[in-house]
């Protein structure tokens, strides 16, 4: 079963701008915490260029949007988050290329796109950063014929309580060791409402 058209990616890239713009003052108060302030402004910007990119451009398929998406972000956004992002829906663009996007090829995709992230940032689960979600949802799913995608949104959800308890060791936040303790890494809260997202416009069935 096919789980995402190019309607409905389009459509995740709408439901993310949608949740930083809402939540800019959050994330820029968690990156004000551990970091440099700027997640917020980085998130909202970026993918209000996304949006605006991909609402002028026909495309002929997932991967196309995806790609757009990627160049978006890696041109558009400062900091770390930026190129990580970027690299992130390029690897997935690059997995569904000439594919139709069922439950396994999307899974595939979030392998490629935790691969990525792992690469350009030299990350590893449990240093408090936006792998960490990436990595809780590839376990997701690899663990299930998914049914119920509210499943994956709670097992981000933990993931982001959890990485309260880490202290960074990636990153700006890295800078301030056992002081980040106590608090979420803003890239895991970012990422939370990408998967958010994609749960609200991706296709479900049996
Ligand atoms: P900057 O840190 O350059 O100000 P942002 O504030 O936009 O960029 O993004 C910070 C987020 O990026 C962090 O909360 C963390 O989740 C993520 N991040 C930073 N460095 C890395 C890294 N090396 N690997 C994975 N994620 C990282
Ligand atoms: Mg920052």
């Amino acid at each position: 079963m096919i789980i995402l058209t190019v309607e409905q990616t389009k459509q995740w890239m709408k439901e993310i701008q949608k949740r930083m713009e809402e939540n800019k003052e959050q994330l820029t108060a968690l990156d004000q915490a551990i970091g440099d302030g700027d997640h917020g402004i980085n998130m909202a910007r970026g993918f209000n260029e996304v949006v605006n990119k991909i609402d002028d451009t026909d495309y002929d398929s997932v991967a196309d949007v995806l790609k757009s998406a990627a160049m978006t972000l890696t041109a558009k956004v400062g900091g770390a988050s930026g190129p990580l992002y970027g690299t992130a829906f390029l690897k997935m663009s690059m997995a569904m290329q000439d594919k139709e996007v069922n439950q396994q090829n999307f899974k595939a995709a979030i392998d490629a796109a935790l691969a990525g992230i792992k690469m350009r940032g030299h990350a590893e689960f449990g240093e408090k950063t936006m792998y960490d979600v990436w990595y809780q949802v590839a376990e997701f799913l690899a663990s299930e014929n998914v049914e119920d995608w509210e499943e994956m949104i709670e097992a981000c959800q933990a993931t982001i309580e959890d990485t309260r308890e880490m202290v960074a060791t990636k990153g700006r936040a890295s800078y301030l060791k056992e002081r980040t303790l106590g608090h979420v890494d803003p890239g895991s809260m970012s990422s939370f409402y990408i998967f958010e997202a994609l749960v609200a416009v991706i296709e479900v069935g049996d």
